[in-house]
């Protein structure tokens, strides 16, 4: 019988899994993961980490089938797909910048010895570029991007593929050893797990999810981004379950972000960098030894402002931010702090089990102003008001902040103002906030004068 090849890459599942079905119709099927050091060696002890168990839980879901190599998958893919004999290569098309040059690259090479590299589906419900607005430009701004996705719409998961025989080929290469990661515990990962967390999501909080998402003391959102980042469940999947009642149109309007995100960089693949205004390039930052030292005290959390220490403690704790802090953080850092976005956006990608090029530089830019925001430049997040709002209470601070932890809930996000018990960082704060959203304006005015 014929044989292919199926190159896994952000698709670690078995169900609904378009580019399996295309491999198995083409013959037994080797599954293949390179791991390519291009994309590993910037990669955060976190994101390795999850990536490393899942495809061993995704190896165990194959009997063992998983072929392993390590290398440039430009050499390696074709090698691989010689050795066992396969005409075809199956993927599931990747439209990040780094992996769309990628599968160019792998496709000449294996047309130069006759073989074709069949890409079937995308991590996306929608694949990046297809919606778009009538004069055929690319959307730049969310609402009526998701208009047009609405109605756009997508197709219903996809049936299970039929048990087939798993291809097995000598010179399957070891997995590196997951990364220590002392006291930061990773939540279960795996197709199984994210299926699971999906149904018990879909059973308690869904429901509440539009009032509740911006919530971060709350268990209020799915937790999914992970799971979604490498395909351990596809979007459609989760779409297929939603209906029309407020939660779950609360929560496939998310969804839609990471789609907009995702197209917005296709389209423009150097704002994986820059800025998508291009206007905006003239901004002022601070560099030099102060700026490094606010960098520092913002990264481990000790910037004085306990809803950004908070975040950006959970961070360091979990691998992961709540989505509502993220933006009040990444606002601090440009706004307050008048640091580019883009050191900001390296440290998440750095520290982020979901860490997602797409999501990430354009959630940053959204915040900075300079990417696809509506109203851009005047916002600035004012983070005592965020967390009165948001963590009314205090119980997302004191969970992070410990030294926090016996102001009462009156103070809690603006502890300066206790007459004692507070330590020194949270009376003098790194910064003024009235102080630097004044000077981020004018910089901002400034900018968009030149
Ligand atoms: P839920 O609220 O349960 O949402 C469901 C899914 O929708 C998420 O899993 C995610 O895939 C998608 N989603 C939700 N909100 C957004 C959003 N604002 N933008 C894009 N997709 C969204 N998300 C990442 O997946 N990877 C990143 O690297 C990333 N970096 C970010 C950086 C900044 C500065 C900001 C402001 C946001 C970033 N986000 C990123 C988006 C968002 O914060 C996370 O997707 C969300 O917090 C994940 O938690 P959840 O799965 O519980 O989300």
């Amino acid at each position: 019988m014929a044989s292919s090849v199926w190159w896994i890459r952000r698709d670690l599942r078995l169900s609904d899994q378009p580019a399996l079905l295309s491999a198995a119709a083409a013959g037994d099927v080797l599954p293949l993961f390179v791991l390519d050091p291009s994309l590993w060696g910037p990669s955060g002890d976190v994101r390795r980490a999850y990536l490393l168990r899942s495809l061993r839980k995704f190896d165990s879901s194959l009997a063992g089938a998983l072929h392993v190599r390590i290398g440039d998958p430009t050499s390696v893919v074709p090698n691989v797909a010689s050795q066992c004999e396969a005409s075809e290569v199956h993927i599931a098309a990747d439209f990040g910048p780094y992996g769309d040059k990628r599968d160019g690259a792998v496709d000449a090479e294996l047309r130069k010895a006759g073989r074709s590299l069949v890409r079937t589906g995308s991590p996306y419900a929608v694949a990046p570029g297809r919606v778009r607005k009538d004069d055929g430009t690319p959307y730049r701004v969310f609402t009526p991007f998701y208009r047009a996705w609405l109605a756009h719409g997508w197709r219903s998961p996809a049936p299970p593929a039929i048990a087939n025989q798993w291809l097995r080929l000598d010179g399957s290469q070891t997995l590196p050893p997951e990364p220590e990661l002392g006291s930061l515990v990773l939540p279960p990962v795996g197709e199984e797990a994210a299926r699971t967390r999906w149904r018990e999501f879909c059973a308690t909080d869904l429901v509440d999810y539009a009032d509740l998402r911006d919530r971060p003391d709350l268990p209020a959102t799915s937790g999914l981004s992970a799971a979604l980042k490498w395909g351990e469940i596809h979007p459609r999947t989760l779409l297929a379950d939603l209906d029309d009642s407020r939660g779950h149109d609360a929560f496939r309007r998310e969804l839609a972000w990471r789609e907009f995100y995702a197209d917005v960089l296709h389209q423009a693949p150097e704002t994986v960098r820059r800025n998508l205004r291009t206007e905006l390039d003239a901004i002022e930052y601070d560099d030099g030894e102060t700026a490094d030292k606010r960098f520092e005290a913002w990264r481990h959390g000790h910037t004085g402002y306990p809803f950004v220490d908070a975040g950006m403690r959970q961070l360091l704790a979990e691998g992961w931010m709540h989505n509502r802090v993220r933006m009040v953080a990444a606002s601090f850092l440009v706004k307050d702090l008048h640091l580019p976005w883009t050191r900001g956006a390296r440290w998440f990608m750095q520290m982020l089990r979901d860490a997602d090029v797409a999501s990430n530089q354009h959630g940053w830019q959204w915040v900075a102003g300079t990417g696809t925001d509506a109203a851009p430049y005047f916002r600035v997040f004012n983070p005592v008001a965020q967390g009165q709002r948001f963590d009314a209470d205090g119980d997302y601070v004191r969970r992070y902040v410990p030294e926090l932890r016996d102001v009462d809930s009156a103070h809690i996000h603006e502890p300066w103002r206790c007459a004692s018990g507070v330590p020194p960082a949270y009376i003098q704060r790194i910064v003024d906030h009235r102080v630097e959203r004044q000077d981020a304006l004018d910089r901002y005015a400034s900018a968009r004068r030149r």
